[in-house]
């Protein structure tokens, strides 16, 4: 049975196409600036053969359109008929608090995510559009689901979730913390619980998604009690261009001194920040890594605010938890950097954390363990896969309806 993964963002799609027999990927790719000129489809297949072709598409029913043309014919096709698709499933940036798990799609699941669309703008109406490409391209009988990045912290207990603003604002506008990345938080930590023998009920962790976004949950009993990202995914500490968290009365004084409005005021703090505005223009970790190695001081500086940050949200996270069990490390730059880790757990005695340094300059497979020999805590590298949860999602919930 083969599930087709989604995650639309306003001007890409990016799609996978998953044999739920093997848990093998048989395609992905990515249709992007769709709407806009030059777009394009980027098609890879596992041998490593890769097809671009420079196409016009206007809408997301376009590209939806040329992923599935791509996927039946030609040299790279994937698929004999395209009812072999038995199901879809998208990646939903935001449900807010109408919705705490994946669910199935409907006319009134559709248009609940339209409805919190103000809370993403950019986000949930392109899913909306992606869901609808689905429909119009697909035949009508083939099931979607939606998988929120938010539904995982859903568990977080009000004293996480609400900030300290008059309570109005919750009530009126839903102003409170939701978190992201919950496809990924929830993924590696069962794996952990899985790799380490353990019951997940029994364990208290704390998932470190570092990637282009990054952030940090604390996991108890296999729930999200706590996380960095916030009411949009700025929040936490400092990332490839987004600033984390910031004193509020200095962005309002940043506004009024260079006389931002509030959208470009957003650009600054989600585009220009961060490694990118700390260094003078390097959002990419291994680039700043490259700088600071080469002498780049601010490049330095950067990368030693994030570990900073991120020191203090682990210590923080133990404290909520009471004890640690595991760390996980995950994301591009949590799987990829030794540089980070090793950084991270330096002088982490305090809470019984350190790290074999070898093994955290060596590590191989997709879940490597690299806790030190006189460590408390278990520490782990796992590769998150949020598109194969995504896919099990899907196939779960369509087999449940009767739908597969
Ligand atoms: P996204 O949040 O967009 O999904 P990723 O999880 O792919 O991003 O992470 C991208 C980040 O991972 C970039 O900063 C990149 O430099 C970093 N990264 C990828 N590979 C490596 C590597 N081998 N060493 C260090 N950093 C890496």
């Amino acid at each position: 049975m083969k599930i087709l993964v989604v995650n639309a963002g306003s001007s890409s799609l990016k799609y996978q196409l998953i044999d739920m027999d093997t848990e093998d990927v048989l395609a992905r790719g990515v249709c992007e600036r769709i709407g806009e000129a030059g777009s394009r489809i980027i098609h890879k297949l596992p041998d490593g053969r890769k097809y671009t072709e420079e196409v016009e598409l206007p809408d997301h029913t376009a590209a939806f359109k040329k992923v599935t043309d791509v996927m039946l014919h030609g040299d790279y096709a994937v698929l004999k008929d395209l009812s072999d698709i038995a199901a879809v499933g998208h990646r939903i940036v935001q449900g807010a608090e109408r919705f705490s798990e994946s669910v199935l799609v409907t006319e009134e699941v559709v248009n609940t995510i339209s409805e919190i669309a103000p809370l993403a703008p950019l986000h949930n109406v392109a899913h909306v559009q992606a869901i609808r490409a689905c429909q119009a391209v697909l035949d009508k009988s083939v099931p979607q689901v939606v998988v929120f990045d938010t539904s995982f912290h859903a568990t977080m207990p009000p004293k996480a979730f609400l900030f300290g603003v008059p309570y109005e604002y919750y009530k009126k506008y839903h102003v409170r913390r939701y978190g992201f990345h919950g496809t990924s938080h929830r993924y590696v930590s069962a794996k952990c619980a899985e790799v380490m023998g353990r019951d997940i009920k029994d364990l208290k962790l704390i998932t470190c998604h570092l990637g282009n976004g990054c952030s940090i949950t604390a996991v108890d009993g296999g729930k999200s009690v706590d996380t960095s990202m916030g009411f949009t995914p700025l929040d936490g500490f400092i990332m490839g261009t987004r600033s984390g968290g910031v004193d509020p009365s200095a962005v309002t004084y940043i506004m009024e001194k260079e006389g931002f409005s509030p959208k470009e005021m957003d650009l600054v703090l989600n585009k220009k920040s961060g490694y990118y505005g700390l260094s003078g223009g390097i959002s990419d970790h291994r680039d700043l890594c490259a700088a600071a190695d080469n002498g780049d001081e601010m490049a330095e500086l950067a990368r030693q605010i994030q570990v900073y940050q991120i020191k203090k949200f682990i210590g923080g996270y133990a404290t909520v938890l009471g004890r640690v069990d595991g760390i996980v490390f995950t994301g591009g730059i949590g799987e990829n950097s030794h540089w980070i880790r090793e950084n991270i757990c330096e002088n982490m005695g305090i809470l019984g954390i350190s790290i074999d340094k070898e093994k955290n300059r060596h590590i191989s497979g997709s879940e490597c363990e690299i806790t030190g020999a006189d460590s408390k805590v278990a520490v782990w590298v796992i590769a998150t896969d949020e598109e194969l949860t995504i896919a099990r999602d899907t196939k779960e919930i369509c087999e449940r309806a009767g739908l597969l």
